[in-house]
């Protein structure tokens, strides 16, 4: 089914999405309103639903695809990669099944059925480990009562999740970059505006830090962090703000990008280039396609010299 979209990847990542959505999601989750209470998602070193989403078996499918379509390395960062697409992790939708599957069979179900008389039964004996007493564990986590609507019940988990999205983007300091110009956990408009598939594959890999240039390269090498060095510029760290702003070898290109910006934004010129990298990377439209352009361009020549 995956290698069947994945066929399609031309069309737009949110509607690859929605497919994975509408086609993927129904089969892997198939019957989770039973099974989902009894995944132990709280494993060792788990601490929230971040690492309790990760832990899912179903969910590594879904980093996988998300990953595939953004193009970006399987190691990349899951943080990063959902982040991008605002992509929530399918535990939220199997706790919301179940939730909504408790509430059926309290409130839906006839009296002298079957399904009313076990979970009643459940609800008045403490037994351990029961389907009840699991999905009563797992919703009292972010506050979910019974009776909240769906709604309600999508809202909070929604909210936990991108607070501990936060909390573990904010944590991992390779996302140099990342953790700079990224804060709400939504689809990122560039995805769609970047019409040359090459040049946005190359924007989003800047952005999660998936790239070669040696501050990343050189982590998976284990090369000394003093030596990761520009081959270009001998003294200076290669990283992300090297390559946008400071390095020799793609001058002539930057000097068109900034006469751009700053004949553009007349305030722009004045920014540090800690808030350049923001409002450059979160550009839009025009400006959007003439900073991605110089980004496929210059990482083009990066990638010619090894
Ligand atoms: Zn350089």
């Amino acid at each position: 089914m995956l290698s069947i979209i994945w066929r399609f990847y031309c069309i737009p990542q949110n509607v690859l999405l929605k497919l994975f959505e509408s086609l993927v999601s129904p089969i892997a989750l198939y019957g989770c309103e039973i099974w989902g209470p009894y995944i132990n998602i709280e494993r060792k070193n788990s601490k929230d639903i971040f690492d309790w989403s990760n832990n899912l078996i179903c969910q590594k499918l879904h980093t996988q695809f998300c990953k595939q379509i953004l193009q970006v390395n399987k190691k990349s960062s899951t943080a990063a990669v959902l982040g991008e697409l605002g992509a929530y992790p399918l535990l939220l939708k199997v706790i919301g099944l179940t939730h909504r599957y408790l509430k059926r069979l309290l409130y839906k179900s006839r009296k002298d059925s079957l399904a009313y008389t076990a979970i009643t039964d459940l609800m008045n004996n403490q037994y351990h480990f029961s389907w009840y007493q699991n999905v009563l564990n797992i919703t009292t986590k972010f506050g979910i009562n019974i009776n909240d609507s769906n709604a309600t019940v999508k809202k909070k988990l929604r909210n936990a999740y991108k607070t501990a999205w936060l909390t573990h983007k904010n944590d991992n300091k390779k996302l140099t970059i990342y953790n700079i110009i990224k804060t709400n956990f939504e689809y990122e408009p560039y995805l769609n505006q970047i019409k040359n598939k090459s040049t946005r594959k190359i924007f989003t890999k800047l952005r999660v830090s998936d790239h070669i240039l040696l501050i990343e390269k050189g982590r998976h090498t284990k090369l000394d962090y003093s030596k990761r060095t520009c081959p270009h510029c001998t003294d200076a760290l290669e990283d992300e703000f090297h390559f946008i702003f400071d390095c020799v070898r793609y001058q002539n290109d930057r000097n068109k990008i900034m006469t751009y910006m700053n004949n553009k934004y007349k305030h722009f010129q004045a920014l540090s280039d800690h808030n350049k990298c923001i409002y450059l990377m979160n550009l839009e439209g025009e400006d959007l396609k003439q900073f991605s352009e110089f980004c496929h361009k210059s990482y083009q020549i990066r990638s010619s010299f090894g």
